[in-house]
């Protein structure tokens, strides 16, 4: 396993943080399978509480397996529920 790349985060890494300097781009997916030193891995806490530098853009590619709510007796989620409207 790979840990959090944060100073005294203990948690499993599940995300790969990339900063793109030229578009100023935060770039979140999920953790890719080689460790590349440019990149930073994060645990799912540290990479949800991530916040993009002034004028930076945060872009978000984390495939969605687990939505919100849906343990609470929602009923099924469809793919169209994760659409925006
Ligand atoms: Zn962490």
């Amino acid at each position: 396993m790979r840990q959090c790349a944060k100073m005294r985060c203990e948690e499993r890494a599940v995300a790969t943080v990339a900063l793109r300097y030229a578009e100023r781009v935060v770039w979140i997916r999920d953790l890719i399978p080689q460790r590349d030193p440019n990149l930073l891995d994060l645990c799912v806490d540290h990479a949800d509480r991530l916040t993009p530098p002034l004028r930076w853009r945060l872009l978000d590619e984390r495939r969605v397996d687990e939505v919100p709510g849906a343990a609470e007796g929602a009923g099924p989620v469809t793919v169209a529920d994760r659409l925006p409207a």
